[in-house]
């Protein structure tokens, strides 16, 4: 089968699976995802599945990206902050679809490639930084969309919801443990308030404090044994 054909056949199945905003189907579309993902898992880059990314991180199933993207409503004049740069893909995707993409990642090698990446694809209105997500991005605020890409616990990052402007959405994966996480869109509804809708199950490796110290990558890494086992971060539950 051809990229395009496989390219294809993702795009149908996340219009089944509800995906109807145009615009995110056009930046699915558009973005390559192969770009984003260790060589020997090119083949398997249009299925929608979460790949390894190294530092026992993972690329979120092309279904997460798309769902988690549709329900921020995102528009040409919005300021978005993404916390969990990982791979890039999906800062590639926002940057499609808003003004610009403010990201961070703890771990710098990560960040490093996912920057290689974003400039090779002449992407230009993403800013990213090596940092902890949870203290937000101050100099940057407030955000007008915050997408969060690894699971909190019970409660979001207190920095995170002071950063929303008002009128904002956060999208953000939380739960104590992955077999209960589940996806959540917050709108702030004024200065005090903010609105919170539980959205669909999700599996997202952690949200973690401080920026990861650079050793060097473990032979088999947690994400790769989840991987080969079956039980893997980002699939719906
Ligand atoms: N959005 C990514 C998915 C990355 S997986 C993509 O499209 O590829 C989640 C990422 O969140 C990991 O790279 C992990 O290192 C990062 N992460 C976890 N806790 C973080 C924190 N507190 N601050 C910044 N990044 C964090």
């Amino acid at each position: 089968m051809t990229v395009i054909a496989r390219k294809i056949r993702l795009i149908m199945k996340l219009r089944k699976c509800g995906i109807t905003d145009t615009g995110v189907l056009a930046a699915i579309e558009r973005v390559p995802r192969e770009i984003f993902i260790p060589t020997q898992f090119h083949d398997q880059a249009y299925e929608d599945t979460a790949l390894p990314i190294g530092r026992g991180q993972t690329i979120s199933q092309p279904l997460v990206v798309a769902s988690m993207t549709q329900e921020l409503k995102l528009n040409d004049r919005h300021k978005v902050l993404e916390i969990g740069t990982g791979s890039g893909y999906q800062a590639a995707i926002l940057a499609k679809l808003c003004r610009r993409v403010y990201s961070i990642e703890r771990h710098r090698p990560l960040l490093a490639t996912a920057e290689v990446r974003i400039n090779e694809l002449r992407i230009r209105n993403i800013t990213c930084k090596a940092g902890d997500g949870m203290k937000g991005w101050i100099e940057q605020a407030p955000f007008d969309r915050i997408i969060v890409t690894a699971a909190a616990g019970d409660e979001p990052p207190p920095a995170l919801l002071a950063q929303m402007s008002v009128g904002g959405i956060m999208v953000i994966p939380m739960g104590r443990d992955k077999a209960s996480q589940f996806i959540y869109r917050i709108t702030r509804t004024s200065e005090e308030s903010y609105e919170t809708e539980r959205l669909m199950p999700v599996r997202f490796v952690p949200l973690l404090p401080n920026v990861a110290r650079d050793e060097p990558d473990p032979v088999v890494d947690d994400s790769a044994q989840d991987f080969l086992s079956g039980g893997f971060a980002f699939q719906p539950a």
